[in-house]
């Protein structure tokens, strides 16, 4: 698969000759990126589902940025080239390991909702949840975006480049525009109903009204300009000048397009934004056969629940039969979901058992309910409460961050040559968000409230200013505070299964990365069908069934983007070769693949 762009200027260059074997030098018209999935090398490297952003990362890499300058190069550039998962009006999971003192730090830049939201919004006169894409294409989903104050503080705090030099490359491609992809014009398609009814988003998605052909040119000078002005006031910028009136105006009163129903506005205000800020959290931490995991603590539930399942994973020998193995892969997911339903919101607002959860004693109690034959769905949840203070993985955490607090779906993966290594998932909800661009701007707006649950009375029900709860998993293993893995994907609550299963894939199955990658995926979510790849079902579904399970056909799961640090001092970037299109994987320095063959970076465990 290849993507283009029509002109190249001075910086640009690096960000289009993009692919494992990148050079620097002038690039004159259609230029191909070449999309490569897995690259081996040194000196650092990248790995996105966009290779325009990949590039970016690199190009940062290249001319000296550490790994937090890139990721956010990566992060702003994939605003511009898959604008409907990523971009300014969304929010997202930021993990970085620092080499200089093997710590690991989790920036929490999650949407908010308004202070104006109301418990019940997403009921309706009945006191029945309301209609979900209506709730979708409002202003009222649209939570208090964080992805621009998460850029802001990781720069701050661990960067090494001014915002305005890592944004450059994303403006460049977004003033010069590159060529749509069938990807992206299928997407297009399949929201053009919600495109169409905001004018700004029909404006760029739906040229003359239609849905655009593949190899049209998609230019976005507004979100160019808005880059540019960030550049050049800061960050704060964003959630405090003009900009910050007109998103809350536009959140409160989306235009629609004519002949079109109105939608519901929103209650955010430019005091939302102002209030708005992105917290250093403690990691979520456990501990695998020898390895420490460093996810996402809530308001993410990515962390506790991948930590509980592969707990409760350890509890077995899965080295052995593979249908077995998998089985309680299953099980163990099923058992972790019902813990992340009932327990995982806002810690602001409810109190998480996160200890409990991640607990290897409570573990170990979910563990014993793993029958011979499948737990009727759905199971129930447990009580960690009595575990919540015992955690042995609590101890393993290199950096408590609680008292370091400042102000203030994609996944991608960074790490520079000095080690540092980013794992950062982010999002604007549902494919274009709420469907709402910003007027001027030239990005959408998330429609993040909307992972609230609708009824009132649980621990991820809405409340004024509160995060709703995510599935974003960006995790990093460690052994001995040294990174083997980065790791992370998209794809809603099969977030967690995909980071799950890739992990164990290596870590107890022994598989290589891109294998374990490659490898057909299951996802098992407390719910009475297993939702599974083709693949997957030719390959177990028989032997799983016969187990109990039961599966639903999914195009497929989840789209990874990892890089691992194989023995030898080499760098592995992976992603998808097929998912989503395929992703884009580069290094700075490329290498060929070690001639003894594929190496694991857990295989010395
Ligand atoms: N909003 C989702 C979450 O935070 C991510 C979006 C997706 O990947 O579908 O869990």
């Amino acid at each position: 698969m290849f993507r283009r762009v029509l002109t190249v200027g001075a910086v640009a260059v690096g960000v289009v000759t993009g692919g494992g074997a990148a050079a620097h030098g002038a690039v004159r018209g259609p230029q191909a990126l070449p999309q490569q999935p897995v690259a081996y090398g040194t000196g650092g490297g990248a790995a996105t589902m966009s290779p325009y952003a990949t590039a970016s990362a690199v190009d940062v890499l290249r001319r000296g940025g550490n790994a937090v300058d890139a990721a956010v190069a990566a992060a702003a550039t994939l605003g511009v080239s898959e604008p409907f998962v990523a971009g300014p009006g969304g929010g997202g999971y930021f993990v970085y390991y620092r080499a200089r003192d093997h710590k690991v730090f989790t920036i929490d830049g999650r949407e908010k909702a308004p202070a104006g939201a109301r418990p019940d919004m997403f009921l309706g006169p009945d006191g029945k949840p309301v209609d979900f894409e209506q709730a979708v294409e409002s202003g009222e989903s649209v939570g208090v975006p964080g992805n621009v104050a998460t850029w802001g503080v990781a720069l701050d705090r661990f960067g090494s480049r001014s915002l305005r030099a890592v944004l450059r490359p994303a403006e460049l491609v977004a003033r010069q525009g590159f060529e749509l992809d069938q990807a992206l014009v299928d997407a297009i398609s399949k929201n053009q109903a919600k495109l169409a009814r905001f004018p700004a988003s029909a404006r760029y998605y739906l040229p003359g009204g239609k849905v655009p052909a593949v190899g049209h040119v998609l230019r976005n000078p507004h979100l160019a300009a808005t880059y540019a002005q960030l550049g050049r006031h800061g960050w704060r910028w964003f959630y405090t000048g003009p900009l910050a009136d007109e998103l809350s105006a536009a959140v409160r009163n989306p235009a629609t397009s004519p002949g079109t129903p109105p939608v519901a506005g929103g209650t955010m205000t430019a005091k939302d934004l102002r209030d708005y800020s992105a917290p250093l959290r403690d990691p979520a931490t456990w501990s695998h056969r020898g390895y420490d995991l460093y996810g996402m603590a809530p308001s993410s539930s990515g962390g506790t629940t991948v930590g509980e399942a592969m707990n409760i994973l350890e509890n077995f020998n899965l080295s052995g039969d593979r249908v077995e193995a998998l089985y309680r892969y299953l099980e163990a997911s099923k058992l972790a979901f019902a813990d992340r339903g009932k327990y995982v919101g806002d810690t602001a607002y409810v109190k998480v058992p996160v200890h409990g959860l991640l607990s290897k004693a409570y573990a170990k109690q979910r563990a014993a309910l793993i029958a011979e034959t499948a737990l009727p769905t759905p199971v129930a949840p447990g009580d960690p409460s009595p575990f919540d203070g015992t955690s042995a993985t609590r101890k393993r955490a290199y950096a408590r961050m609680s008292t370091d607090r400042e102000q203030h779906t994609n996944h991608l993966v960074v790490a520079d040559r000095d080690g540092n290594v980013v794992s950062y998932t982010n999002t604007i909800e549902q494919i274009a968000g709420s469907g709402i661009t910003l007027p001027g701007r030239g990005f959408l707006l998330n429609n993040e409230l909307t992972d609230f649950n609708f009824p009132t009375g649980t621990a991820n029900s809405v409340a004024p200013g509160k995060r709703p709860r995510s599935s974003m998993s960006p995790t990093i293993v460690l052994r001995d505070g040294r990174p083997i893995e980065a790791i992370g994907s998209p794809g809603g609550s099969t977030i967690i299964t995909t980071v799950l299963q890739s992990l164990i894939n290596q870590i107890d199955f022994g598989m290589s990365l891109p294998a374990a990658i490659e490898a057909p995926r299951a996802s098992q979510r407390n719910g009475a069908v297993t939702d599974a790849e083709p693949g997957f079902i030719a390959r177990y579904g028989d032997a799983l069934k016969a187990k109990g399970e039961t599966f639903g056909s999914a195009d497929y799961i989840g789209i990874v983007a990892a890089l691992s640090f194989l023995p030898g001092g080499r760098l592995q970037t992976a992603t998808e070769s097929w998912r989503g299109g395929g992703g884009s994987a580069m290094v700075v320095t490329p290498k060929n693949p070690d001639p003894r063959g594929e190496q694991d970076a857990f295989g010395e465990g």
